[in-house]
């Protein structure tokens, strides 16, 4: 049977204005088994007006009350863990083992990082000689757009949305059109938990009509997008000409840079993981990797052996490690980078196609195998543009120097992985790497805490921690000047 969802608006399901669906596919059959509302401008005009009629109240709420309503949605969330990490699963074609463990996990630590957060602010105070006392306002803005995409949705949904209802902003949040599932089940969280209506509103659709609407409207004064590049580009540009305040995370093709020092047992699997994890649709995919000459031949060897083994299949087989690609279409462009590995004459290691056998409920899924590739060149597209798929290029270097230039060659500068055991160079190499993230013997260790963003094309601003807190609020300086005079 197929679900209808509906966009959630001012505390309920509402159907799109326009009574225009678009279908959901399962990436791991191709069949469609829900359809999600082509919302436009009318609906998101009507998101917004709940979102700013609920602003005055839900600003005003102590932020103990509005850190123990976001603790409410996570508890909520993690009731019903499975069921979102089924619907998560099924709706992207990932692992039902990787969205248990890790989508759903995270998207609760959102909600309950960001609650938490938001009772350990602080603001800066200046006393000014004995004339003043200047005090800094950190105040929310008004109603926040939230733009995430689709390759891991409700884990970058939570992520823009959590702290932005935390600093006492309201929410229009669209969601990815190829995604909306655990962001539909989410409205049904907020009526379990009795969330204020009007304070997160959800609105489903494409992104040049609904995503382009909520940019658009006058009463969004602060975006914050997670996607791709050129989308961020054109977005930003619309932005800016009404002066809204922008956070862009925007794409990322990262380098693995792996000397000759490291346990190759310790580091190859990690490497693997770095690269193939949620089919290679991960903006911090490690999928360049540029390895020591002096240990190139034995670590391609055992990559390869790795890479060779992991399970792909049926998405919602508990044993399965590597699952189906989004869509058609980004298998299709992830397919076309493969022929032109075959036309640059790259030496394919593995993959390079679909899998030889995978389960009959699978024939018509999106699939593609672990690709690896050597033997290509620094300018060539394979090394420059984001793929975000299972296809990594690994490159020998022969100095830190080298494979310093060649990680920061391109345009992009999100994150950076270095392999060594030696801690001098870990620090030099990190500080001459261009990327907003970069992490040394470890991938995906994160702290919430921590800011992350992407340096060069790969975004502007940074989330996370106090930078969330501080994007999602208006700096006021207050000065009080006293009277001279006397102690009375
Ligand atoms: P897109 O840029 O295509 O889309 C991202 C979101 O923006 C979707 O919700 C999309 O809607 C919407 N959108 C598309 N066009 C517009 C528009 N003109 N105005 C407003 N909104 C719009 O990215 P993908 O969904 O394809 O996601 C993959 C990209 O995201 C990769 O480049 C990846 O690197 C990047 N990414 C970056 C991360 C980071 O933290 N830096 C993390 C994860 C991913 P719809 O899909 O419905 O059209």
């Amino acid at each position: 049977m197929i679900e209808r969802l509906e966009n959630w608006i001012d505390g309920r399901p509402v159907p799109p204005v326009s009574g225009a669906y678009l279908p959901d596919y399962e990436p791991a059959t191709g069949t469609v088994f829900a359809e999600v509302p082509d919302s436009d401008a009318a609906d998101i005009d009507r998101a917004v007006k709940s979102a700013r009629a609920a602003f005055p109240k839900w600003s005003e709420t102590p932020a103990a009350e509005r850190s123990r309503m976001l603790l409410a949605l996570a508890d909520g969330l993690e009731s019903q863990l499975e069921r979102f990490a089924r619907a998560e699963s099924q709706d992207t074609g990932k692992p039902i083992r990787l969205a248990r463990t890790l989508d759903i996990p995270r998207a609760i630590a959102n909600f309950r990082f960001f609650a938490t957060a938001i009772l350990h602010t602080h603001s800066e105070s200046h006393a000014t000689d004995r004339a003043a006392l200047n005090i800094t306002l950190r105040q929310p803005r008004g109603v926040a757009g939230c733009i995430s995409p689709w390759n891991l949705p409700l884990y970058l949904f939570s992520w823009k949305i959590a702290p932005a209802l935390a600093t006492g902003n309201t929410v229009v949040g669209k969601p990815s059109e190829v995604t909306p599932y655990t962001a539909y089940l989410l409205g049904e969280v907020c009526r379990d938990v009795a969330f204020p209506p009007g304070v997160l509103n959800i609105v489903q659709g494409r992104g040049p009509t609904a995503g382009a609407a909520l940019v658009a409207h006058p009463d969004v004064p602060a975006i914050t997008f997670t996607g791709g590049t050129a989308t961020g580009a054109e977005l930003g540009a619309q932005a800016a000409r009404r002066f809204k305040k922008v956070s862009l995370e925007l794409g990322g093709k990262n380098p693995a840079i792996v000397f000759g020092d490291v346990d190759l047992d310790r580091v190859v699997p990690e490497a693997v993981r770095a690269a193939f994890s949620n089919q290679g649709q991960f903006c911090l995919s490690g999928s360049r990797l540029f390895v020591d000459e002096r240990i190139f031949g034995e670590f391609v060897k055992r990559f390869v052996e790795v890479a060779g083994r992991l399970r792909v299949g049926d998405p919602a087989d508990e044993s399965t490690e590597f699952g189906a690609l989004v869509s058609a279409a980004h298998r299709d462009k992830v397919a076309s980078y493969m022929s032109l590995a075959r036309e640059e004459q790259a030496e394919i290691l593995l993959g390079g196609g679909p899998p030889a056998s995978l389960p009959e409920r699978c024939r018509n899924g999106y699939f593609l195998s672990p690709t690896v590739l050597t033997g290509v060149r620094p300018d060539s597209r394979l090394m420059r543009e984001e793929v975000f798929g299972p296809v990594v290029t690994i490159t020998p270097f022969r100095s830190a120097a080298e494979a310093v230039t060649l990680a920061n060659g391109i345009d992009y500068g999100l994150a950076a992985v270095i392999w060594t055991r030696d801690l001098d160079r870990a620090h030099r190499v990190a500080a001459a790497l261009e990327a907003g993230i970069v992490w040394v013997n470890c991938w995906l260790f994160r702290d919430l805490r921590t800011p992350f963003g992407g340096m060069k094309q790969s975004g502007i601003g940074r989330e996370g921690g106090e930078e969330a807190l501080h994007f999602f609020t208006e700096t006021k300086n207050v000065c009080i000047r006293f009277d001279e005079g006397e102690v009375r």
